[in-house]
């Protein structure tokens, strides 16, 4: 990949600006997505009624790590990054999470998708704790060597935090199966042994989970069945507008138009498409993945302001892109039934408040897009021990968790009458507080 020119560097700082404004109110962008995360806590944690005690176990990050890495650039420079890796909680086991690569990333951001990873193994019942790592960095800047050294120097630079009984990485925000080999090699190179268990989201090749790739948007599929079943939605002719055309979203997209959804907006960084008629996904996926975004999609009517995406008049919402989308300011021109949380922390929790009153189905992002986290559980297996499964058995195994959560969540929600999201939390919460105790506190 070419450095960017000048014109290419102020096109980047343009979206910038524009994502800052998609998130409404300048106060709400800056809102801590930590605090948010904590009200969270707190709402479910009053009404199980834990002990100060069991709140001071499993409520704050238990180790946050800030490295400096540096890097050599292809111009011979050395530029040091700033990294993060944020291990909330490892009572039911290893810690587990994603490293973003964004040019936003803040320590407060690492805490809280710390925090939501925690609860989002617990709540869908794999033996995992919570992590999150991220460098801040726009990776559209980057050459694909020096994306390399980066990634090599994450890993090295912390090696210590991980191992496959310790702290296991994964994909997130623009990262993928190739920055997971190389970080995956440099860890191995370092132990002088194969370890493909140290990190999950791996190509095929090298230890990767037939599945993984759409498992995250399939898990979000199989939660949108069953919120439809519940409101009596039939999907078949339903419509649906998704944020973000990454990973999640672009899966989301293909999985709900297989399932007769009219997808009518997608959007990305590049901006927002509408066509009321029905966005064509399939050629939306082959322009992303020959253009490397959306930018010059003729599929659609480009919105002139990209988060009116949220507001469009659709049966089901999917936000999947980045935090702190939906907020008090745009909450109330939501017309959506459901809202599938596919980002993490893409609902401020005063909006959270305007969605539940004005009667939206908010399936919450700890439930919603477990789903990726399951398959690199199943990675994990898999890689521990050295048999690898069908794509037919990993889905199979993702559809019984991800519907047996739901159903749990669901049933909490009705049983003590909380939206889902404390619901979720609740079933979760229950879970890591019974392991740490268990557990007990050592010295
Ligand atoms: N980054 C994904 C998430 O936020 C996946 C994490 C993982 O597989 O460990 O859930």
């Amino acid at each position: 990949m070419a450095r960017p020119t000048p014109a290419e560097r102020r096109r980047l700082a343009r979206h910038a600006a524009r994502r800052r404004q998609i998130a409404g109110s300048l106060e709400e962008w800056r809102a801590s997505a930590f605090d948010n995360a904590l009200v969270q806590f707190d709402a479910a944690a009053r009404r199980l009624r834990l002990t100060e005690n069991q709140i001071a176990m499993i409520k704050l990050p238990r180790r946050i790590t800030e490295a400096r890495l540096p890097v050599r650039m292809d111009d011979g420079s050395i530029h040091n990054f700033r990294a993060f890796r944020v291990q909330h909680n490892i009572a039911r086991g290893p810690a587990k999470g994603g490293i973003r690569f964004h040019q936003d990333v803040t320590v407060d951001e690492m805490k809280a998708l710390a925090f939501w990873m925690t609860y989002k193994c617990a709540v869908v019942g794999i033996p995992m704790g919570g992590a999150k790592g991220g460098v801040v960095v726009d990776p559209r800047t980057l050459s694909l060597g020096e994306r390399e050294r980066l990634s090599r120097r994450y890993i090295a630079e912390m090696i210590d935090l991980f191992g496959p009984d310790r702290d296991v990485p994964a994909p997130d925000v623009n990262t993928g199966p190739q920055v997971m080999s190389w970080m995956m090699d440099t860890y191995s190179m370092h132990k002088h042994d194969f370890v493909p268990g140290v990190i999950t989201g791996k190509p095929l090749v090298l230890g990767g989970s037939a599945g993984r790739e759409s498992a995250t948007s399939r898990g979000i599929v199989f939660c949108i069945r069953k919120a439809a079943a519940r409101l009596g939605l039939e999907l078949r002719g339903a419509t649906a507008a998704i944020q973000g055309f990454g990973n999640v979203g672009r899966y989301s997209a293909r999985f709900l138009a297989e399932a007769g959804v009219r997808v009518v907006a997608i959007s990305d960084i590049e901006g927002a498409w509408h066509d009321p008629a029905g966005i064509d996904v399939g050629a939306a996926m082959a322009h992303a993945a020959r253009r490397g975004s959306l930018r010059g999609f003729r599929g659609g009517t480009p919105l002139r302001r990209a988060a009116r995406l949220l507001e469009l008049p659709v049966d089901i919402l999917v936000p999947a892109a980045l935090e702190n989308q939906i907020t008090e300011r745009n909450a109330p021109r939501v017309r959506a039934r459901i809202v599938a949380e596919g980002a993490n922390g893409p609902t401020t929790p005063r909006a959270d408040a305007l969605l539940e009153r004005a009667g939206v189905l908010v399936i919450p992002d700890i439930l919603c897009n477990a789903g990726g986290v399951t398959v690199s559980y199943l990675e994990w297996v898999q890689n521990r021990m050295g048999y690898y499964w069908t794509e037919a058995r990993v889905i199979e195994d993702l559809r019984r968790i991800m519907d047996s959560a739901f159903d749990e969540v669901d049933a909490t929600r009705r049983r003590r009458r909380v939206s889902m999201r404390i619901a979720a939390f609740m079933v979760a919460i229950r879970r890591v507080t019974e392991a740490s105790e268990m557990r007990g506190l050592y010295a």
